[in-house]
């Protein structure tokens, strides 16, 4: 793939960069591409253009927008897919897929722009009533800010920007710095499809100039960041007064009770473990099985992991590539070790070769592991073997995250009582904790979040405010 230059944007406009970034493949280190940065002027200029902006689209042609942005990244689905591959080593059929999400996005917040969600309140309905009525409209909010994580390089940017453009709000986008070219590109869609300038700028740079000012500035109403816990409550303490909404990490449980169909656990521990190298937050990151299923479905899970090749991103045969950087594939290596020394027995996979690591079935983890405690981010599949269900949900609500969870089983009373007992934002029954649709409400509590949902229905909310106004009638 030919090497890629995109430039910091305000306004829709190109800054005058003010330094230079460089994107290399993890999986080569080849030079993907480069991004030309912006500075703290170009982060104050971008929000003063936004708050300034009084052009608001109507409903009708924030939803064309939209839609022909949905037209032109279809017709360009494959060289989406190559430069998400590219630059986060994600295998080329998670691109695709991710590319397959997107356009869900893109539909949804097309469709959505056109909805009037506003309600009527009759006032004459009690002793003090009146003979009014009170009306809800949803407003747009003045400036709102998004940070995005390196995981899903399009889709996570898109889950902020086509809500907050069917709401009419002006955004801010800062990317991860380790796939900006995606966003940047994306953005050109979008703009190329009719979005005014000053509703979106892009902005990659210096933390302290670009993302700790921006989320610091007094006149952006809503920072809505998705990214790790750490930085999540680092953004907490010092947005200061404003709306948040914080999508944090995962270490999501997969309970396998002695009454679920195994060949749908194994696959689902399988595709939940492994997919998108194991980098979503939604990813399976520890397997509670029944003790009286236990032998049966690790012997099942090793076979199954064999057949995740993982290699070249841009192999069409690999199904797992990189982690996003050899650093972190080292921390998981590190990870592993721990456990091992801990008592578990690495039972398929476990090599490292600089950013690649292989799927990893560890089992006889102990409760306390880093990889059980923790989020560990890659296709690790920790096994740890509990009692009966209620030995499950006391292990799956153990941990300080509560993003989602998924449960395999054919009781329903077992289903039931889990989707109560469990402590985070989604219970998933006979389906992955990742599995959702782009416009269901989805964000967990605990650490993982406020529990404020995004999805592209309460995103969009996140972006608006609403008013209330009566009239005598
Ligand atoms: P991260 O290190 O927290 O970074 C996320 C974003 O925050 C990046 O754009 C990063 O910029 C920026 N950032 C770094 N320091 C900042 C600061 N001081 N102030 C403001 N922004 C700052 O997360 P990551 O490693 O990219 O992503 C993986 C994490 O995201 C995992 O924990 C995963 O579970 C979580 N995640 C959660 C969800 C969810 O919906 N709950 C979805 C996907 C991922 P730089 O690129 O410049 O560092």
């Amino acid at each position: 793939m030919p090497s890629i230059s995109l430039i910091s944007l305000v306004a829709g406009q190109p800054v005058q960069p003010s330094g230079s970034l460089t994107v290399r493949s993890p999986y080569s280190g080849d030079i993907v591409g480069t991004v030309g940065l912006a500075s703290a002027t170009d982060a104050d200029a971008a929000v003063a253009q936004a708050v300034a902006f009084r052009a608001t689209p109507t409903r009708y042609e924030r939803s064309e927008i939209l839609g022909r942005t949905l037209v032109a990244l279809e017709s360009q689905r494959d060289d989406f897919a190559r430069t998400i591959s590219s630059e986060a080593g994600l295998a080329l059929r998670e691109a695709r897929y991710e590319v397959g999400r997107t356009i869900d996005v893109l539909r949804f917040a097309a469709m959505e722009a056109l909805r009037d969600d506003g309600q009527v309140f009759s006032c004459d309905i009690s002793a003090q009533g009146k003979a009014r009525k009170i009306f809800t409209t949803r407003e747009p909010l003045r400036c709102a800010v998004a940070i995005t994580p390196f995981n899903h390089p399009l889709n996570q940017v898109a889950h902020k920007l086509a809500p907050a453009i069917a709401a009419g709000t002006p955004i801010i986008l800062k990317p991860s710095e380790k796939t900006p070219l995606t966003a940047l590109k994306f953005a050109e869609l979008l703009r190329q499809s009719g979005l005014p300038g000053p509703m979106l700028s892009v902005l990659l740079g210096p933390t302290q100039e670009v993302a700790e000012r921006l989320v610091r500035h007094p006149d952006v109403e809503v920072v809505a960041f998705t990214g790790s816990v750490a930085i999540g409550k680092r953004i907490a303490l010092t947005a200061g007064y404003k709306k948040l909404v914080l999508e944090l990490g995962g270490n999501d449980p997969l309970i396998i009770l002695d009454d679920a169909d195994l060949d749908l656990a194994v696959t689902l521990a399988a595709e939940g473990s492994y997919r998108n190298s194991g980098q979503r937050c939604t990813a399976v990151k520890r397997i509670l099985v029944h003790q009286r299923v236990a032998e049966e479905f690790t012997q099942r899970l090793v076979a199954r992991t064999a057949e995740y090749v993982c290699g070249d991103p841009l192999d069409e045969n690999t199904r797992v590539g990189t982690v996003i950087d050899e650093p972190s594939a080292i921390h998981l290596e590190t990870v592993v070790q721990e456990a091992v020394a801990a008592g578990a027995k690495v039972l398929v996979g476990g090599r490292r070769s600089g950013a690649l690591i292989e799927p990893t079935v560890i089992a006889n983890v102990p409760r306390d592991c880093r990889m059980i405690v923790s989020e560990s981010f890659g296709p690790l599949a920790p096994i740890v073997v509990v009692r009966d269900l209620d030995d499950a949900l006391d292990v799956a609500n153990s941990t300080a995250y509560g993003l989602s969870s998924g449960v395999v089983t054919s009781s329903l009373p077992n289903a039931i009582k889990a989707v109560r007992t469990l402590r985070c934002g989604t219970v998933n029954i006979n389906e992955v904790p990742g599995y959702r649709i782009e416009s269901s409400p989805f964000g967990g509590i605990k650490d993982s979040g406020l529990g404020v949902k995004e999805g592209v229905i309460e995103a969009i909310k996140g972006y608006t405010f609403v008013k209330t106004f009566s009239l005598p009638w």
